[in-house]
């Protein structure tokens, strides 16, 4: 068998290696014309994701570790606190090195400048590309990201992103006075959400998400940075994080996917954020894309029937990557600023049934050896 693989992201080169692991030879093809060094924010992987990361071998060794979690209120009391397994923040970048690596390694083909334009059924599938390439296999992954050609040729009524009402950002403060415990990540429930962690450097890493009703561009680092300090005001320590920022680096709207009717179709099938993109504030988005990808291959390798191994992928995935996305666009809500109810109860919610949940998605581990039942 051969995979097409759309889309040099996380989960396309994840389900290619993971293909690889279970025999299935597979290209990959990616719209722009060269690699993702420098780009991107930073990203956090999660325990889970981590763990289905190393099962296509990529060690856990990238990034820096945060073990802990603390949630804190905008006067500096704790909320809540967890620890679980480790998880890495990592820079986009780095992680995208990592992989490309790894697909190297493992001599799969990497096409870059191809993007997608149209796919014909058959015997197999024949993938067409922008700059009239065509090219031939049995079956055709989207792991396109969040804006997919694959998922509506699969069907061409699917929902498409939808923006949550915030935009985030993100910047480093030097010398700003604010500590931070070792391996610690900080969430800030204040006038606006903001996290932070301290980097090895001593630099205090911050992301937050601010509420702005219709998306915008992010032109100006200076303009956005002086928004920024007007809508913390006196929170702590938003003021004296974004008082030692020398500039803010926009990531953009922070968009959903609604929940995607059809994974498949014929020959084709969804991985990744193409089939379930939670909002960035479940930190679980790459985590979700690596695991889906695993679990895809090892359908592909134990199921000969296509539909039938991809009926079974979507089985094994959807009600748990619903779940998580779910819980993410709650958690957008309460990012929008927290009541001084919940912010009372937050402690109380967060010991019965946030960490629990928190902890169990964390969890969730493949047993890649295992046979695949239909
Ligand atoms: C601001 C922000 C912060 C985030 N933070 C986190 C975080 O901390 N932790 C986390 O787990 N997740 C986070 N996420 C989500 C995470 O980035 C995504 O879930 C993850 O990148 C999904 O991987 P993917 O491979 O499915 O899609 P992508 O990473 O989007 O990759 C898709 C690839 O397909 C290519 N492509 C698109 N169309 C075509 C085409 N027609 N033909 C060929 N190639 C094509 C694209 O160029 C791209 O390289 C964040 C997202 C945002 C926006």
């Amino acid at each position: 068998m051969k995979a097409l693989v759309i889309g040099g992201g996380i989960a396309g080169p994840v389900t290619a290696l993971a293909l690889q692991k279970a025999g299935i030879e597979s290209v990959v093809f990616e719209a722009y014309d060269t690699t993702a060094d420098g780009v991107g924010g930073m990203l956090s992987v999660a325990p889970n994701g981590l763990a289905a990361l190393k099962i296509v071998g990529l060690e856990p060794d990238f990034g820096e570790p945060l073990r802990h979690m603390v949630m804190a209120d905008a006067q500096g009391r704790t909320l809540g606190r967890i620890t679980g397994d480790m998880s890495r923040v990592v820079p986009r970048a780095e992680l995208y090195q990592r992989l490309r690596e790894l697909t190297a390694a493992q001599r799969i083909k990497v096409e870059y400048g191809k993007r997608l334009v149209d796919v014909r059924h058959e015997n197999g599938v024949t993938a067409t590309f922008s700059d009239g390439s065509t090219e031939e296999g049995d079956v055709l992954v989207g792991a396109d990201g969040i804006r997919s050609r694959v998922r509506t040729i699969i069907d061409p009524h699917a929902p498409q992103p939808e923006y949550v009402g915030l935009l985030g950002f993100g910047s480093y403060a030097e010398n700003s006075g604010v500590h931070a415990d070792p391996e610690t990540m900080y969430f800030v429930f204040g006038s606006s959400f903001l996290g932070y962690w301290e980097q090895p450097d001593g630099r205090i890493a911050w992301f937050n998400n601010l509420a702005v009703d219709q998306p915008e561009e992010v032109s100006s680092s200076a303009i956005w940075l002086e928004r920024l300090r007007e809508a913390y005001g006196d929170d702590m320590p938003a003021k004296q994080l974004l008082a030692h920022s020398h500039e803010v680096i926009g990531a953009g709207p922070l968009e959903i996917m609604p929940s995607v009717p059809h994974w498949y179709r014929d020959r084709m099938v969804l991985v990744g954020d193409s089939a379930h993109a939670p909002s960035a504030s479940s930190g679980q988005g790459a985590s979700l894309a690596a695991e889906s990808a695993v679990q895809l291959a090892r359908c592909l390798r134990d199921i000969r029937d296509i539909p039938t191994a991809f009926a079974t992928y979507e089985r094994l995935r959807r009600p748990r990557v619903e779940r998580i996305a779910a819980r993410a666009t709650k958690t957008n809500s309460d990012k929008r600023g927290m009541g001084p109810i919940t912010r009372l109860l937050m402690p109380l919610v967060m010991k019965t049934f946030g960490a629990r949940a928190f902890t169990k998605d964390q969890n969730y581990r493949i047993d890649w050896d295992a046979q695949v039942s239909r």
